[in-house]
């Protein structure tokens, strides 16, 4: 049976289907019984004894996890979590468990052994404590950034979204404690992934006051205004950016507010802008089909708006984003916002 907690969760959604009309995989297959309303109303059936653990599990390892039936959800029903919990309950075994995330997180581990070597900056804690949540794929692709150089980054632990995504609530508990601890003690915590900042600030343990420290770096820099450099290659160029699906609504119109202030460029809004990637962390490795097919939808509204560059918020759409680019044939460049502003643009 089902953990009480998931239970209660459950119990709240109201079958308005919201989430339907937004869950990338009922894009492609069409078929209620991998979104959120229909794994709902499997749970349900299984509570009631109506279905047994081996009619519905297949249908939860089409998920991509990707949040966006949660934050669309007028009942406000944590699917990532419940789908995680039910995960560990359907998947008990520690060792698939591991192996799981060990085949998950292997390119992970590529790309840091191939950065090993590389030498990194990184600021003391300074008096107004303001930490910079580093999450795994920006500290196993950059060794330094320009948060890095600006705030203090006391190393916490992986957000823990794939062990979540994989069930192994232990290793996710574990990790959690250590970055609520962190997060208690800074004054702001700053982050650069939409995945680590929506996976954050689920964080049971944190209360609304500590949840109020969480911020996106573009936040702090909402009141300057930039350019593009002198020698800029994007200048006067169009630029699109993917909305990563673990942000908000509201957190989209803040960016693009941040963006069209930026001069030199020609910020185009891509239609359909709450398309997913496709990518999901490790999605396509394991679900490499319906992966491309999502991609090529992307990849759709970005050759549509004839863009040259695009930008996002989160290194695995970043890596979806270059992926659908190869399979679109459409090679434009990708960069993550942090990167753009880094690498591309002045303050006025
Ligand atoms: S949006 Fe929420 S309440 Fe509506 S069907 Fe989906 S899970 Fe249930
Ligand atoms: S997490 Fe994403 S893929 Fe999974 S049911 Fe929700 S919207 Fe669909």
């Amino acid at each position: 049976m089902l953990d009480e907690n998931i239970k209660q969760n459950i119990k709240k959604c109201t079958r308005c289907a919201i989430c339907t009309q937004n869950c990338p995989i009922y894009e492609i297959k069409k078929d209620e019984n991998n979104c959120a309303r229909g794994l709902i109303c499997k749970l349900n059936g299984y509570e009631q004894g109506m279905l047994s653990e081996d009619e519905i599990k297949k249908d939860f390892k089409i998920c991509l996890m990707c949040s966006k039936c949660e934050n669309n959800c007028p009942s406000k029903i944590k699917t990532t979590k419940i789908f995680g919990y039910k995960n560990a309950k359907f998947y008990p075994s520690k060792i698939n468990q591991k192996l799981f995330l060990w085949l998950k997180l292997l390119p992970l581990k590529i790309v840091y052994f191939l950065n090993l070597f590389k030498i990194s900056k990184k600021t003391k804690q300074n008096q107004n404590s303001i930490f910079y949540f580093k999450g795994c794929v920006n500290k196993a692709q950059h060794k330094t950034t320009f948060l890095d150089k600006m705030f203090y980054n006391p190393d916490f632990s992986c957000c823990a979204l794939p062990y979540l995504a994989g069930g192994d609530i232990e290793s996710y508990e574990k990790a959690r404690t250590r970055n609520v601890e962190l997060i208690k003690s800074s004054s702001l915590t700053v982050f650069d992934c939409a995945s680590c900042f929506n996976t954050v600030k689920e964080y049971e343990e944190l209360d609304e006051i500590n949840k109020k420290k969480l911020v996106f770096f573009y936040d702090l820099l909402s009141d300057k205004k930039f350019k593009l450099k002198e020698k800029s290659k994007y200048k006067n160029k169009t630029v699109v950016f993917h909305k990563p699906c673990h942000i908000t609504l509201e957190e989209y119109r803040q960016i693009k507010e941040f963006l069209k202030k930026i001069e030199g460029i020609n910020f185009k809004e891509l239609e359909n802008p709450d398309t997913c990637c496709g990518f999901g962390g490790s999605y396509f490795v394991f679900h490499p089909l319906i992966s491309t097919k999502i991609a090529l939808k992307k990849a759709k509204t970005i050759k549509d708006a004839k863009a040259d560059l695009i930008l996002t918020l989160c290194p695995s759409c970043t890596l979806g984003l270059r992926y659908n680019q190869i399979v679109s044939l459409n090679f434009k460049k990708t960069l993550e916002l942090r990167d753009f502003i880094e690498q591309e643009l002045i303050e006025t």
